[in-house]
């Protein structure tokens, strides 16, 4: 029942505040949906990676986030679990919607930065004014394929309410440059490989 769901949405919302984002060890330390927790065992995510563990509490706080951590070490993650929070917002927002004010609300876009510019020139029904979460994944991989320039010009057009994560496998000059200009005080969380 929708209403139901709301209303754990909010109790969820409320301990938010609480999270200690860097004492929690298992998923169930982040106030994450009963859904979400199922999913999580369901999928054999039993705990959390470190990357995902120091960077998903203050994501969901609303933070902007650096996350720098290498290659298989469970960014996806780390950006999915919130992003599903923000899709569980949008929801109870649209929830007072008909349909043809929904069908004009593009949830998710997930897109390289070439794609992503062209379709803010050319596409005409195409805004982002209401956009409540940016993520910069593979940034430094972008970056080294010639597309800082891309990045920022999408970074300029988009609202500068909006949060951002941000990640990338290492730490190069060019993606602390993109952080300082896509970041509003952001956390900066670099998970160092063991040695
Ligand atoms: P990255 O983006 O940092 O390179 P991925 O997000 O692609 O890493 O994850 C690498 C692998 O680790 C994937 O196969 C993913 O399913 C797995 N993985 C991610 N998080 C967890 C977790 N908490 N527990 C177990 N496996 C995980
Ligand atoms: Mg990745």
């Amino acid at each position: 029942d929708w209403e139901v769901e709301k209303d754990n949405i909010q109790k969820l919302v409320s301990r938010y505040t609480e999270i200690n984002p860097k004492e929690a060890v298992k998923f169930s330390d982040f106030p994450l949906s009963k859904k979400t927790l199922k999913g999580l065992l369901e999928a054999q995510y039993r705990q959390p990676t470190e990357i995902q563990r120091q960077t998903v509490g203050f994501a969901l706080q609303g933070k902007d986030v650096l996350g720098a951590a290498k290659t298989g070490s469970g960014k996806t993650l780390a950006f999915l679990i919130p992003v599903k929070f923000v899709i569980n917002i949008c929801r109870m927002f649209l929830s007072g919607c008909d349909e043809s004010e929904k069908i004009h609300n593009t949830n998710i876009i997930i897109c390289t930065p070439g794609r992503l510019l062209q379709h803010m020139d050319e596409t005409s029904a195409f805004h982002a004014s209401d956009l409540l979460m940016l993520v910069l994944d593979e940034a430094d991989r972008i970056l080294d394929m010639g597309f800082a320039e891309t990045l920022n010009a999408i970074v300029e057009n988009l609202p500068s309410t909006r949060q951002t994560l941000l990640f990338s496998a290492t730490q190069t000059k060019s993606v602390k440059d993109l952080a300082r200009l896509s970041l509003n005080d952001p956390e900066y969380v670099w998970v160092h490989e063991q040695a």
